[in-house]
């Protein structure tokens, strides 16, 4: 779960891209108008105005009053842009998008999810690479031995009664998605999968959880089985 730390920073990070972004629409209006003849003081007041307004509309979503995460895609790719530029650490764009995303999901535990619609989304690198099992096609296979994730979230699936699924990657992730329309996604996978993921699902709800990488990327990744339990419980309960 994420610390009070990391959503803080996450908040911060996520205002800090709007309001980077909301700088080149700022600036239009304010020339626009000045040049129009509205006068500096008009013209600056709507500027301000306009950055006040992506503001706004950023605490909509992140109050979970606006369910469209058009803020939340602004400000990500604004940050993309600072990351490129070396301004910021790796995947610190990602975990903003998969924080937000969360804690705007975690307003919607009161409405009636049902197992049935619940999807538990993962990723083929939490299968330990010694498993010859086939679990892209059929999960149910999976023998649940211990020696991956994947046996005590196969517990977990069925404790609840849920549906669960295994893709190879972001594409398998998506067809997955339209063949079975779920309406709540507790999804697993590393912050770059992750949070192009939440951004592409709007509207279903999606809770993220993020894969350890405990032997690196993309191999014999890890997750807390504990994280997927307690969200289904708050969601499902
Ligand atoms: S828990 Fe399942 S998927 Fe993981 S290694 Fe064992 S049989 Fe394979």
């Amino acid at each position: 779960m994420t610390g009070l730390k990391e959503l803080k920073k996450a908040e911060l990070l996520y205002h800090a891209g709007l309001l980077l972004f909301s700088i080149a629409p700022s600036l239009i209006v304010f020339l626009l108008l000045f040049s129009a003849g509205a006068g500096s003081a008009i013209s600056l007041a709507s500027g301000l105005v306009t950055i006040t307004a992506f503001q706004i509309y950023g605490i909509f979503y992140e109050k979970g009053l606006s369910g469209n995460p058009l803020p939340l895609r602004l400000s990500f790719w604004t940050l993309k842009v600072l990351q490129s530029v070396h301004r910021l650490e790796l995947h610190t764009p990602e975990k903003m998008v998969v924080i937000m995303n969360n804690r705007k999901a975690f307003f919607k535990i009161n409405h009636e999810y049902s197992p049935g619609k619940t999807l538990i989304l993962l990723p083929h690198c939490l299968q330990n690479h010694e498993c010859p099992i086939r679990l892209t096609f059929n999960p149910d296979s999976c023998e649940r031995c211990g020696k991956c994730p994947i046996g005590k979230l196969m517990d977990i699936k069925d404790r609840f009664g849920t549906n669960i699924a295994i893709a190879s990657g972001g594409t398998s992730a998506r067809r997955i998605v339209e063949k079975t329309r779920p309406s709540l996604i507790i999804a697993v996978a590393c912050p770059v999968d992750l949070s192009l993921g939440i951004l592409d699902v709007h509207p279903i709800t999606t809770v993220g959880v993020l894969n350890e990488w405990r032997n690196g990327p993309c191999f014999d990744t890890w997750v807390d089985s504990k994280e997927l339990e307690a969200a289904l419980e708050l969601f499902l309960n």
